[in-house]
């Protein structure tokens, strides 16, 4: 049976360029980084050439990267170690209502020992509005965590002119940028932010490995307690080989940016032409015109989205609904209901997430066997036609 994979916006093959430079780290060079035998130096060396690496792609100073295991655990640093830093200058904290989970956690975390959050709703097209920040902000306001790009939609959001709001405040502004790295072009001073999270494994890297950019002068209180590593920001041995292959990574998107962009921009046209051709009932989510290249969110009306998740499967096809890919259950995705999308179209959503594993060619196959599953699932859904 044909296998493709459309859900790189939940993890990503890693590269064999990525693997071959990790190579040497796990078995060769294996020495611990603090150690000051060669071995150690070996290490040292080269997780501070990554960082040089990373820092030049991102246009920021290499004591400005602090290696994290990941998205998730560089959001709770943002979030707690940079709410923690300022409690005493106030207890409001602003995000959005389409945060990935690894924020909103953070923040209910922080709300429950006494600070206060505000969660900005998008509109229907999953857009936080400058103007509705602007609003929000509290003379107490410490920090406020803003995506770039959404998982579930890829719908972007305008980072730039939020963090220049924040800046006039005097506020520190976070930004997941785990979903836009590797995908669109950017660089930090474009962004204009404080502090900006990544994951190696949603760009062709290796899984449990990420940073956290966190600006000069921007107060941060560690989460984890123990040696100096990380320049007291996060103390751990360091993840050498996974260090190794976030800068390979990086670098290797940097490369192919422009062209990887471009390919699967054409590719998620012709797939979102067929589709609209092909299959009734449907909309696309969320505005196209501000979305990464690789990611197309539908809905399909009067049907579950697990079912046909779960259909697909049985045809080789890897794609994720909406409720699966945030929280493992079937809830509505709280991304879809902040945009205002009922419930019982919210159910019925899919994300396709297209990457380096497909080509055109797999759009005809995926097409076919989309319009064929949709149609069955219909005929038998009590959903269907009662609207
Ligand atoms: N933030 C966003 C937007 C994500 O999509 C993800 C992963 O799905 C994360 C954070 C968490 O990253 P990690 O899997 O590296 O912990």
């Amino acid at each position: 049976m044909k296998k493709i994979y459309l859900d790189h916006n939940a993890t990503t093959p890693v590269l064999p360029e990525v693997f071959e430079a990790m190579r040497p780290y796990f078995m060769e060079e294996f020495g611990n980084a603090s150690s000051i035998h060669g071995y150690g130096r070996v290490a040292r060396v080269v997780i501070e050439e990554s960082r040089q690496k990373i820092a030049a792609i991102l246009q920021c100073a290499p004591d400005e990267i602090v290696f994290t295991s990941g998205g998730t655990e560089s959001d709770n640093l943002a979030i707690k170690g940079g709410a923690w830093a300022k409690k005493d200058s106030g207890k409001h904290i602003i995000t959005s209502a389409i945060e990935h989970h690894a924020v909103l956690e953070s923040c209910r975390y922080l709300k429950k020992t006494g600070f206060e959050v505000t969660y900005l709703k998008p509109d229907r097209l999953g857009r936080i509005a400058s103007e509705t920040l602007k609003q929000a902000i509290r003379s107490d306001t410490i920090l406020i965590s803003i995506m770039h790009a959404n998982n579930e939609t890829g719908v972007i959001q305008d980072i730039p002119s939020m963090s220049k709001i924040a800046l006039e405040s005097g506020i520190a502004f976070h930004t997941d940028a785990v979903q836009s790295t590797g995908k669109i072009p950017y660089s930090i001073p474009e962004l204009g932010i404080e502090m900006l999270s990544i994951s190696a494994h949603k760009f062709y890297g290796p899984k449990g490995v990420g940073l956290l950019y966190i600006k000069k002068k921007t107060k941060i209180m560690p989460l984890n307690h123990g040696g100096s590593h990380e320049n007291n920001k996060r103390a751990g041995t360091e993840n050498v080989p996974g260090i190794v292959g976030l800068a390979k990574a990086l670098e290797v998107a940097q490369r192919d940016l422009l062209d990887e962009t471009n390919r699967l921009a054409k590719i998620k046209s012709i797939f979102v032409d067929g589709v609209k051709k092909r299959i009734r009932d449907i909309e696309i989510i969320g505005d196209q015109q501000n979305c990464i290249p690789n990611t197309v969110c539908i809905s399909f009306k009067g049907i579950e989205g697990e079912s046909i998740v779960l259909s697909l499967d049985l045809k080789g096809i890897a794609v994720s609904s909406g409720s699966a890919c945030s929280s493992g259950s079937v809830n509505a995705s709280h991304v879809i209901l902040a945009m205002g999308i009922p419930p019982e179209q919210a159910h019925g959503i899919i994300r396709f997430s297209f990457g380096r594993t497909n080509s055109e060619s797999d759009i005809v196959y995926i097409l076919d066997v989309l319009e064929q599953e949709i149609a069955r699932i219909r005929s038998i859904s009590p959903l269907y036609g009662k609207a």
